[in-house]
């Protein structure tokens, strides 16, 4: 009789054990609009940017978006700064992460400017911004074989004119530029050139 009544204290020991943990997640549902996959994870805490879709490591989302944050990683994903939850979870291209500091943007009239450009002359005005960012967040060592490639692609235009003349508006968008993160300063380098320089910076972003 003892035995039996220490057999249902063990029982019942392991019961409120178990019941601290939470009920089994719910199953994968398709996403109802769209035909952009599944879902990687439900939402476990809504309104939580820090822990939106890998709940069993809060202080990395694991989706593709948040990677080198928070200098490399992508956008912030708009469920997420809406207050809500991306249904996306750890497949989402944009970063979980909470982002405080707004990143610079060109205006219109600098885009323009850059939009005037040669690639040869927007490789020149914009690396020196990359390396010395890189070099302010530690980050130096790691972007070193994405800027080679750079310095590559921007050899390999040859002779061709690279400066600019300085004015008071070049000035200003050298200031623009200070202000980037490292992601936007890419972001603005890549468009026109190789699928390798390309590869070079998602490299980059694996390694930080
Ligand atoms: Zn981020
Ligand atoms: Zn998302």
């Amino acid at each position: 009789m003892a035995k039996l009544s220490s057999d249902i204290d063990s029982l019942n020991s392991l019961k409120a054990c178990l019941g601290r943990f939470p009920p089994p997640a719910p199953p994968v549902r398709p996403l109802e609009m769209g035909n952009i996959g599944t879902i990687g994870s439900p939402c476990p805490n809504p309104g939580n940017p820090g822990n939106p879709g890998n709940p069993g490591n809060p202080g990395n989302p694991g989706n593709p978006g948040s990677l080198g944050h928070p200098e490399l990683c992508r956008r912030p994903c708009v469920y997420l700064v809406k207050g809500g939850c991306c249904r996306l979870g750890v497949s989402c291209n944009f970063c979980h992460h909470a982002h405080l500091a707004l990143d610079s943007k060109l205006d219109q009239k600098q885009r323009r400017t850059l939009q005037k450009m040669t690639t040869c002359q927007m490789l020149a005005v914009f690396l020196p911004h990359f390396q010395n960012r890189a070099h302010q967040m530690g980050l130096l060592r790691q972007a070193t074989p994405f800027i080679c490639k750079l310095e590559e692609e921007m050899r390999s235009y040859g002779t061709q004119e690279k400066n600019i003349a300085e004015d008071r508006h070049i000035r200003r968008f050298h200031a623009a530029l200070s202000r980037m993160s490292l992601a936007t300063l890419a972001k603005h380098m890549l468009e026109p050139l190789s699928e390798e320089a390309n590869q070079a910076f998602e490299a980059l972003r694996e390694n930080v």
